[in-house]
């Protein structure tokens, strides 16, 4: 039996769903059985988790700011509330039944956020010195900017690489990170780009988007959706 994989969705402002098919695939690529989950009842996740062997939180708005005690900075991009409510819920579900889950770009920050982190609303505006350029206009698929990997990290291993280049597609990004994540990954203008659970099988957050860049054979990021499907084989 192949792992159940769940993807999350994006939601639109009146709540229909949207998921690229890039997700898919790459969860198919990897071995995996991929099933969308649409934004229910919060009471039936318990059950949603059960029926996972792992979670893909995928891309998509800016988190809610109240969801980490911050009121909506002026740069605050659009937000989708059902959205942020489910899958903090599913995430930290997930977290407690020790299910593997890949974060990816807000999927990153929905982790961070699940166990009382914070974020930048607005990275560029929330940062001092020169940034560097993390709404890349770019191709989707071009790596842009490096992000330097910890010796020793998951991350590195799967790369094989202590450097590795990335796509780049987020105004938000990771600010005060919990004890529970080790931050694995950072861009040179100090980004945080990756984070890696030290207490769980396999959690790990990515702020760029592999799942891209695996459709065109990067081999990277094909790797990374391979360990998590190894991690969520029963
Ligand atoms: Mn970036």
């Amino acid at each position: 039996m192949k792992p159940i994989i769940g993807i999350t969705p994006d939601v639109e402002q009146d709540d229909n769903h949207f998921l690229r098919n890039d997700y898919v695939q790459a969860i198919i690529r990897a071995g995996g059985l991929p099933f969308v989950i649409p934004i229910g009842h919060a009471a039936d996740i318990a059950q949603i988790v059960g029926i996972m062997d792992g979670l893909l939180l995928t891309g998509g708005n800016d988190i809610n700011p109240i969801l980490f005690n911050e009121e909506p900075h002026t740069h605050l991009g659009e937000v989708s509330p059902s959205r942020d409510l489910f899958e903090l819920e599913l995430a930290r579900q997930m977290l407690v039944g020790d299910k593997p889950i890949l974060g990816i770009c807000r999927g990153l920050q929905v982790l961070n956020v699940a166990v009382g982190g914070t974020l930048y609303q607005d990275l560029h505006q929330q940062n001092e010195g020169p940034m560097l350029q993390h709404l890349q206009k770019a191709p989707n698929a071009h790596p842009s900017h490096f992000v330097q990997l910890e010796k020793g990290s998951l991350l590195a291993e799967i790369a094989g690489s202590e450097r590795i280049q990335v796509n780049s597609f987020h105004h938000q990004s990771v600010k005060d990170v919990p004890a529970v994540f080790n931050v694995t990954g950072v861009a040179s203008d100090g980004i945080i780009e990756s984070i890696e659970s030290v207490t769980h099988q396999f959690v790990l957050g990515v702020q760029w988007h592999p799942e891209r860049l695996a459709m065109t054979g990067d081999t990277v990021s094909l790797r990374i959706f391979e360990r998590f499907l190894s991690a969520c084989v029963k």
